[in-house]
């Protein structure tokens, strides 16, 4: 069938598209190197009322947690290794501010339903990547920011015409990730879709060109990225059904370290970094900078 040999082909496209960008292959659209903030290191800066910040100086960086697999938030180059995308200026922003070079920081791939153990456990310092605060969640983790506010929307594929909202999701195969906050709110507010869970949204995707489901949920900043590297294949609804405001995750008990980020990204809003960083990534993907919502500087406890 042609629309399956097209959409093995975009599936082809997605998943050689990190790995290309070598001489004789297309370029990838990612950031340039250039038009990325440089983030000068507060040399001065100490925090040693910070049990995690001690840790890290004393190991000489910092150790993130973060998404791999996700355009212009965080995304791994499978040849080099390298984490690219607006989530990883995030991190290297603050480790700068707090006084640890941002080129060293150990980047760690952390699925969604995973965050908060790893924040626990202490396998991560911080968590850079689409993690939305909420109450159930700052139980269990603390969080700085928000930086950003994204909202659940979803993707379809581009010759969809019946499915316009999460109203009309009755008896549609809806993918989502294990453990997010868009997966819980079908579960709980749509309950007649049919709702199928994997580690990540990229596996949602993979399944929605190949007609295993009908559409894939979760924050439109994820979804505009997948949607515009096969624009010929998927399109985004654009009728976002939530707020979701990313915070950076951090061990619970650690305020020091959490009043620190929120005083790091301050820092880089009013000094420019935080806009230069979302054009240079996530900018890229069609939708122009929005103001930083303001942070949530909640009190300990
Ligand atoms: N922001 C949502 C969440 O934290 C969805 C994105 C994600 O799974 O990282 O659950």
């Amino acid at each position: 069938m042609a629309r399956t040999r097209r959409a093995l082909a975009a599936l082809l496209l997605l998943l050689t598209a990190a790995a290309c960008g070598k001489e004789g292959s297309p370029p990838v659209k990612g950031p340039r190197p250039e038009a990325l903030p440089h983030y000068p290191v507060n040399t001065s800066f100490r925090l040693d009322s910070s049990p995690t910040w001690r840790k890290a100086e004393a190991r000489g960086h910092f150790v993130v947690g973060a998404k791999e697999d996700q355009p212009y938030l965080g995304e791994k180059d499978p040849a080099t290794g390298l984490y690219s995308g607006f989530d990883i200026e995030i991190a290297r922003m603050v480790s700068a501010s707090l006084g640890l070079d941002p080129a060293r920081i150990s980047f760690v791939t952390i699925a969604s339903a995973n965050r908060e153990t790893a924040l626990q456990n202490g396998q991560i310092d911080y968590y850079v990547g689409t993690y939305t605060i909420n109450d159930n969640r700052k139980k269990l983790v603390g969080f700085a920011g928000p930086y950003y506010m994204a909202g659940q929307d979803l993707l379809v594929r581009k010759d969809e015409t019946d499915i316009k909202g999460p109203e009309d999701l009755a008896g549609k195969r809806v993918c989502s990730a294990t453990g997010s906050t868009p997966y819980q709110r079908i579960k709980q507010d749509y309950p007649q879709a049919v709702l199928v869970s994997y580690d990540t949204y990229s596996i949602c995707v993979d399944n929605l060109l190949t007609y295993q489901v009908d559409a894939v949920t979760t924050d439109d900043a994820i979804l505009t990225g997948y949607a515009a590297k096969a624009p010929d294949e998927l399109k985004v609804v654009g009728k976002p059904f939530s707020q979701e405001p990313y915070g950076i995750g951090v061990p619970r008990s650690d305020n020091a370290l959490r009043f620190a980020i929120d005083d790091a990204l301050a820092e880089n809003e009013k000094n420019g970094n935080w806009k230069k960083a979302y054009d240079a990534t996530l900018g890229l993907s069609g939708v122009p900078a929005p103001q930083p919502p303001p942070i949530d500087r909640y009190p300990a406890g």
